[in-house]
């Protein structure tokens, strides 16, 4: 079990970095706290006491939500439900939706917060790998000399590693911002044990943009994660796709792109098939939702990843 003195719920960031300082050394962040509490029960002995439990989910900043055709920002302790409730973020974060919908249950989707899956930080984190393919930022926060003092750095190298990220004492993740991307095809794929209710072993989401016509992709954004220690972004795949037509040829070939980048150690024969098999389903799955011609994927192709 999880025991604590205290549990605060500070209304705004000064009072939140006034805790942290007040507590220096004994305190935990907590924001929907369902990766906090599990961690604190799994596999020990007895209880887990943290002196104080500072609860950032409440504070107006950490919740915040601007939405238009450009860019996304977005407050760290937005529930993952609203990923799949709030029309105007679907829309404008095509494969969040997909991802959500895996995510756990209602009741925890209510909790869990984007910004706590982000700094937590697991190997496949399912809600990193579709704000990599929309090149999110990261805002973190730190009260320096009384000032609340504020940097910028893309999700991608804020995630340093299993359960790493370049997040230091005393700060806080307020926000992130991402591009928005409206009219792009999404899609999300994932694999755990079971398909939710557990962390997912490997997660790839993909986001297609075509030409008018729906013949020629016009923007592809791929990312993946479970295949090494970070998330990792499809560069190579992206480009070889944006350089030609759609053909159920090209889909293979670039399926099969990935597949030498798994580097986990377990299970790596499963994660190789999984990344081939994700890699079809997922861009077969963007690409329909992106509006393709029906003539450009082969109908064995749909079939066998549907
Ligand atoms: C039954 C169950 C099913 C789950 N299914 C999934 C799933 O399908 N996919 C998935 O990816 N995850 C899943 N999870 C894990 C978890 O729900 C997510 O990682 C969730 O997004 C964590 O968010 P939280 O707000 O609950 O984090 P918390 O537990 O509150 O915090 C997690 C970590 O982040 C830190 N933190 C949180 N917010 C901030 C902040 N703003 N600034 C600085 N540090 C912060 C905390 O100190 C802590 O170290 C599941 C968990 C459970 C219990």
């Amino acid at each position: 079990m999880l025991l604590c003195d205290e549990y605060l719920t500070p209304a705004s960031l000064d009072e939140a970095f006034a805790a942290m300082e007040k507590n220096r050394g004994r305190y935990r962040i907590v924001a929907g706290a369902t990766d906090t509490y599990p961690w604190a029960r799994e596999g020990r002995a007895g209880d887990v006491a943290i002196p104080v439990l500072i609860d950032v989910a409440k504070i107006p900043e950490l919740r915040e939500r601007r939405i238009d055709d450009k860019r996304v920002r977005l407050g760290a302790a937005t529930p993952i439900q609203r990923f799949l409730d709030d029309p105007a973020l679907a829309r404008a974060l095509p494969c969040m939706p997909r991802c959500a919908v895996w995510f756990a249950d209602d009741q925890i989707r209510e909790c869990a917060t984007i910004g706590g899956n982000i700094v937590n930080a697991s190997p496949a984190a399912d809600g990193t790998p579709p704000l990599i393919a929309h090149e999110a930022e990261v805002e973190l926060a730190a009260r320096r000399n009384g000032k609340i003092a504020r940097q910028r750095m893309a999700l991608c190298d804020f995630v340093r590693g299993r359960n790493k990220t370049a997040l230091e004492e005393g700060e806080i993740l307020v926000a992130f911002e991402c591009d928005a991307l409206p009219g792009y095809g999404g899609a999300f794929e994932k694999v755990g044990h079971r398909r939710s209710l557990v962390i997912s072993l490997v997660c790839l989401a993909a986001l297609v943009k075509l030409d008018a016509a729906g013949r020629r992709i016009e923007d592809v954004r791929l990312a993946i994660a479970g295949i090494d220690a970070v998330p990792k972004r499809l560069g190579d795949v992206e480009k070889y796709l944006r350089a030609g037509m759609v053909t159920a040829e090209r889909l293979e070939q670039a399926a099969e792109m990935p597949v030498n980048l798994v580097a986990s150690r377990t299970r790596q024969a499963y994660r190789r098939e999984v990344v081939r098999g994700f890699m079809m389903r997922g861009l077969i799955n963007a690409l329909r939702r992106a509006g393709a011609d029906p003539n450009m994927l082969s109908p064995e192709q749909e079939a066998s990843y549907a």
